[in-house]
């Protein structure tokens, strides 16, 4: 009988910074069988960020309005905005039999370790240290001087849950960490 396996959901979390978009495009690029969740979002899109691609831009409103229609899989309040994962974008990776990667924060991890039917396994990327860090987000130059300010703050309060992942990577170099990333992928897609 046909039985086909279930679907890997990887969790990448990480302080903002230390990579995990890069990780995420590079784990795409390198197996097609992986689809990044594509998440709602109330924050306002970044000048390069395309609607439905990058997220599903929505206004607080609809956001709220799919909250109480119990759409989503996890939700999260971040830095003032709402973030969610709904169920119909996740649905439509796994009816194609794919894999899929979520890049979500410590909240959105807890939240989907609930739902103990899933092929979870949960990654958390380090940056190699905290200057390394604000060095980045400095030179990334995405934020301004108090965006950054509020994301070191964060960072410290992110790290406390790397407890509560499968593994923890420090991203010092990115292909490095890239090929340790494909490491646990090819351990979890044999299970
Ligand atoms: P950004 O606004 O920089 O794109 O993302 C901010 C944070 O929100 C990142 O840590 C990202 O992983 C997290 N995030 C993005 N989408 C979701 C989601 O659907 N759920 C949760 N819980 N976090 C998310």
């Amino acid at each position: 009988m046909n039985n086909p396996k279930k679907p890997l959901m990887l969790v990448l979390s990480s302080p903002s910074g230390a990579g995990k978009t890069t990780l995420s495009k590079k784990i795409q690029q390198s197996d097609n069988s992986f689809e990044i969740s594509v998440s709602h979002t109330t924050r306002k899109p970044r000048p390069n960020e395309v609607d439905g691609l990058d997220y599903h831009f929505v206004t607080k409103k609809n956001f709220e309005l799919l909250l109480n229609q119990n759409a989503f899989y996890e939700h999260a309040e971040i830095f003032g905005n709402y973030y969610g994962t709904s169920k119909s974008s996740i649905n439509q990776i796994t009816q194609k039999n794919n894999n899929v990667l979520f890049d979500i924060d410590w909240q959105g991890s807890q939240q989907l370790s609930k739902f103990k039917q899933l092929n979870l396994v949960k990654v958390f990327i380090l940056p190699p240290n905290k200057e390394e860090l604000e060095k980045r987000l400095i030179a990334r130059n995405q934020d301004d001087k108090e965006a950054i300010k509020r994301r070191m703050l964060a960072y410290s309060k992110d790290v406390v849950h790397q407890i509560d992942y499968d593994y923890v990577l420090v991203n010092d170099n990115v292909d490095d960490c890239f090929n340790k990333l494909k490491k646990i992928i090819s351990k979890h897609l044999q299970i």
